[in-house]
């Protein structure tokens, strides 16, 4: 009787959902490495390595093949070759041969605009070289201490989320990469300046990851970097945004219930360790830095907004506020920048160029050198040099880059050619990449 059951069950369900994989993509990340098959419908798996040589068993129920998974590009991936066979006469089984081993994940993803039903495989790389401890000491740092400031820039979604696109198919994740790779060059062109980025390839980083790298590098400031979209093609224009107070609230409470974060947290905010102190005051420490650091969010977003006016249509007139979770760091000052809309068909296409990209990125620059200069983080070079003097009488250092011209840089900093030339005793108009030359300051 119960023999005659089961096959029954099977019968019925054989008959409904076999379904099958049409395509499949690989996404290298540092990390890891992430293959996707994409499905009629959802389907029943299981997943599980073997070692000697090391393998990934990944088995789909009542599933059909039907792309050649030989083709697939594997370069910077551990994988060395998949194999698939038929199981059970409706089961596929896919053999993924790699070159080290891996810690296995699998989950699947529903249908979104771009993309169908998605069995997910990440293959984790334990052994990637660990993200290097900080060599920042916070609390010890001494009055002639000159570190760099650092600031972390995200581009935002990758890998297997697009994010917005536009009418002509340029996808938000492509053009956000780049824009974040012009930004990167722009600051760290400024001495007592390091950018990093927090993506430097087509993949997916969930978004507690990316402030948590930011943690990691003791970032004194984190931008992320979108293009906006809207259903119709009309809106149009930059924006930039801070956390919410809402948005805080809720994460004050969130960070309170993980104790384990406790103690690594606030050590930008005189030391403070949140471990030994009781709920209400950690909570009230915890509300202080969240605040002061929204406050700062803020302040650097005004001063990027106010120079993204010079080169671009704004959205808003001020900085806007949402509870975004990558915002949601509690002592990094945070903002996330909409460089357009990708929705409108000539912001689309200025997007797209290189040249009008680079002035968005200086524009954003400008505007964290400004805010920086007004409060220089302790221990910083810029910190040092104010204290020094030598910033006085407004100026400040500039490396020059590939492609800059002393027009461009005057006009970029709203001086004439003359002045520069004057201050730093040019006798032609010629300047050489690498070289420091020092602005007059707006
Ligand atoms: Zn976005």
């Amino acid at each position: 009787m119960a023999v005659q059951l089961t096959l029954l069950l099977g019968a019925a369900s054989l008959a409904h959902a076999q379904t099958a994989v049409n395509s499949a993509r690989v996404w290298p990340a540092p990390d890891h490495t992430r293959l996707v098959l994409d499905l009629g419908s959802s389907v029943e798996h299981s997943v599980f390595a073997l070692e000697n040589p090391s393998r990934l068993v990944i088995d789909i129920k009542d599933t059909s093949l039907k792309v050649a998974l030989d083709r697939l590009d594997l370069d910077g991936s551990p994988i060395k070759r998949i194999r698939s066979a038929r199981r059970n006469g409706n089961d596929l089984r896919v053999v993924l041969d790699l070159a080290s081993d891996v810690k296995p994940r699998s989950f699947q993803l529903a249908p979104n605009q771009e993309y169908g039903h998605r069995l997910v495989v990440d293959l984790i790389n334990e052994n990637a070289p660990a993200q290097k401890p900080s060599s920042k000491p916070v609390l010890s740092e001494s009055n002639d201490s000159k570190r760099d400031i650092i600031v972390m820039i995200d581009a935002g979604h990758g890998g297997e989320d697009p994010g917005a696109s536009g009418p002509g198919g340029t996808r938000e994740k492509d053009v956000v990469l780049k824009l974040a790779h012009q930004l990167k060059d722009a600051i760290s062109s400024i001495p007592g300046y390091t950018a990093k980025l927090t993506r430097d390839g087509d993949y997916y980083i969930d978004l507690r990851s990316r402030t948590l790298l930011a943690r990691k590098e003791n970032a004194d400031l984190f931008i992320s970097v979108h293009a906006d979209a809207f259903r119709t093609s009309q809106p149009r224009g930059a924006s930039v945004f801070a956390l919410s107070q809402r948005g805080a609230t809720s994460e004050t409470a969130r960070w309170l219930a993980r104790n384990e974060n406790r103690s690594d947290l606030i050590g930008g905010v005189g030391g403070v360790s949140l471990g030994d102190k009781n709920e209400v005051l950690a909570g009230v420490l915890l509300d202080l830095s969240m605040t002061a650091s929204i406050n700062a969010s803020v302040g650097v977003g005004s001063y990027v907004l106010r120079n993204l006016g010079s080169v671009a249509t704004l959205h808003k007139p001020g900085v806007e506020q949402a509870a975004f979770v990558v915002l949601k760091s509690p002592d990094i000052p945070s903002i996330l920048v909409e460089a357009g809309f990708i929705s409108n068909p000539q912001e689309e296409r200025k997007l797209l160029s290189a040249s009008y990209r680079s002035k968005l990125a200086h524009a954003i620059s400008r505007g964290v050198q400004s805010y920086f200069n007004d409060t220089p983080p302790p221990g910083t070079y810029l910190a040092w040099q104010k204290r020094q003097g030598k910033s006085a009488g407004g100026l400040s250092s500039y490396r020059v880059q590939r492609g800059d011209t002393l027009s461009d840089l005057a006009r970029r900093n709203a001086t004439t050619v003359s002045r520069i030339k004057q201050l730093n005793g040019l006798k032609g108009d010629q300047v050489v990449i690498g070289q420091t030359i020092k602005i007059p300051t707006t």
